[in-house]
């Protein structure tokens, strides 16, 4: 058996992960636990898997009878000291995953990552602290779980970039002149994927596109120069990769994060989804459309740009969509609040967690000053 922790329990990623778990699709065991307010789920989860340990990180008191209990970061950095587990699946929602993949890394852990943010945020710092430590980081994303796949017995040389595929969002075939009216609900309707409310919003607004062009970056070291994205409405093909020679490699599947999340955890599951029937699908492919969706754009210059322009586009990008969910911005207002806040000067080199932070801080500022 795997022993495993999970960071975000209570989301959509870390259901889908449990829930694989309650269905024996994998060889999987839950040692511990961490949500950050549904502690009556947290409790409740703690006993249905037999946790021994939980954390609940927003600092509250609460009640769970079965396994021991831990509160905030501190208590999660304490949990991870004292548990014996083979991997942490971090599946915390934005830039506060940061400070838990630097814990789980620092307290010796193999780190199977949905927060994307960890690896925008920090960026290359990341990648230096897990070296440290001699641990690994593997991609739960989809389109990057697709990409490890196939770049597995390839080396670098022999791939010329790599094609991430995108759904396009609710908006994908709206004119321009009907963003203005774009509400809430409709940002939340997702086409194929079911997910938490803040990487739905960004799905419409293609910002979760610009910041796995950027996890793509650091995760595989290709430059903008070799990322390409692709529309792909069905969400069928998970993403691709283009070799010198010419040719393309695709990964296919039904939409459903059960392969990616538990291929991280583990080798060799069977049956972990639905069996595709390709003989059924009619796929399509179209370009992005940057002019109606420019923060993927800025992707590619921030790339360019490196220092913490990517930090501040997350930073931007989380403070707006907070503000267009609680209905206090427009959805283009969304988008211009994040283009003004990454235009300031973010060309300070990266060099610990600290720095982090105080950049986080900075950039949120300057995007309220934007709302
Ligand atoms: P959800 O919003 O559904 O869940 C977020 C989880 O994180 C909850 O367990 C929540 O706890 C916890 N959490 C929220 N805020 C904090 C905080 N400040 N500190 C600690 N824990 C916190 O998100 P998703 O599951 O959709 O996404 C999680 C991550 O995975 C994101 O980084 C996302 O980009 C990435 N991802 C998600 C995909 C998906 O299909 N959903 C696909 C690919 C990547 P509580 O509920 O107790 O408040
Ligand atoms: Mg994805």
């Amino acid at each position: 058996m795997i022993r495993v922790i999970i960071l975000g329990c209570t989301g959509s990623i870390g259901s889908t992960a449990l829930k694989a778990i309650r269905e024996n699709l994998a060889p999987l065991q839950v040692v511990g636990l961490c949500a950050h307010s549904h502690a009556e789920s947290l409790a409740s989860l703690a006993k249905e898997f037999g946790a021994e340990a939980v954390c609940l990180t927003n600092g509250a008191h609460y009640e769970c009878t079965n396994a021991r209990t831990y509160r905030g970061f501190s208590g999660l950095q304490q949990m991870l000291k004292e548990l014996d587990a083979d991997i942490v699946l971090n599946a915390i929602a934005g830039f506060e995953g940061l400070k838990a993949s630097l814990i789980s890394l620092g307290q010796g852990f193999d780190l199977a990552l949905a927060n994307k943010e960890s690896v925008v945020c920090a960026g290359s710092f990341l990648f230096e602290v897990a070296r440290a430590n001699n641990r690994r980081i593997i991609p739960v994303d989809s389109e990057h779980s697709a990409i490890l796949e196939l770049l597995k017995g390839r080396s670098r040389e022999s791939v010329d970039s790599l094609i991430l595929t995108a759904s396009g969002g609710p908006f994908r075939t709206m004119e321009k002149e009907r963003f203005s009216s774009i509400t809430t609900e409709q940002a939340l309707a997702h086409p194929t994927w079911k997910m938490g409310r803040k990487i739905s919003i960004d799905s419409a607004t293609l910002a979760n596109k610009a910041l796995e062009v950027i996890e793509a970056a650091h995760l595989f070291g290709f430059d903008g120069d070799h990322i390409e994205v692709v529309i792909h409405p069905q969400s069928i093909v998970h993403s691709m990769i283009r070799t010198t020679d010419g040719a393309v490699y695709a990964q296919l599947g039904n939409p459903d994060m059960t392969l990616p999340i538990i291929n991280a955890l583990t080798e060799g599951s069977r049956n972990l989804v639905k069996r595709l029937d390709f003989t059924k699908l009619s796929l399509h492919f179209e370009a992005p459309d940057y002019q109606r969706f420019p923060l993927l754009d800025l992707a590619f210059s921030i790339l360019k740009r490196k220092g913490a322009t990517a930090l501040a586009f997350n930073a931007a990008d989380e403070v707006a969509v907070g503000a267009f969910l609680d209905g206090s911005i427009s959805y283009l207002r969304l988008i211009e609040v994040v283009q003004r806040t990454v235009e300031e000067n973010w060309d300070e080199k990266i060099h610990d967690f600290d720095q982090i932070l105080a950049l986080d801080a900075k950039a949120r500022d300057i995007a309220r000053r934007h709302l």
